[in-house]
């Protein structure tokens, strides 16, 4: 399971590897478009759009988070099965247990 390091501020461990997490006021895909968060393997970074309730940034992480386990584990889970399954983990309870700034995010 992915794991939260306090003493890494904003920093999620994924199957081992730290993946800095980054809240922006919008986070965009390749077509420019406004999206909800983005996974960068590359970069090991995972993108935060800035949301109303630090809730919903916890699920859009949750879903990230899974994106990283399915490319560590190479599990090719389709962008589908990764919003179906996070949603069902978030439904279910689980939260990644990050803490974002109160910079960050509005009051929720
Ligand atoms: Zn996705």
């Amino acid at each position: 399971m992915p794991s939260y390091d306090p003493a890494k501020n904003n920093t999620v461990i994924i199957v081992g590897f730290p993946y800095r997490i980054l809240v922006e006021p919008v986070v965009r895909n390749h077509l420019d478009e406004p999206i909800e968060g983005c996974f960068d393997p590359d970069k090991a970074l995972i993108s935060i759009s800035k949301a109303s309730t630090t809730d919903m940034m916890n699920e859009t992480l949750l879903h990230e988070i899974l994106h990283g386990v399915s490319d560590a584990t190479q599990a090719s889970l389709t962008e589908d099965q990764v919003y179906r399954i996070s949603r069902a983990l978030y439904a279910s309870g689980v939260r990644p247990g990050v803490v974002f700034g109160k910079k960050d995010c509005k009051k929720d």
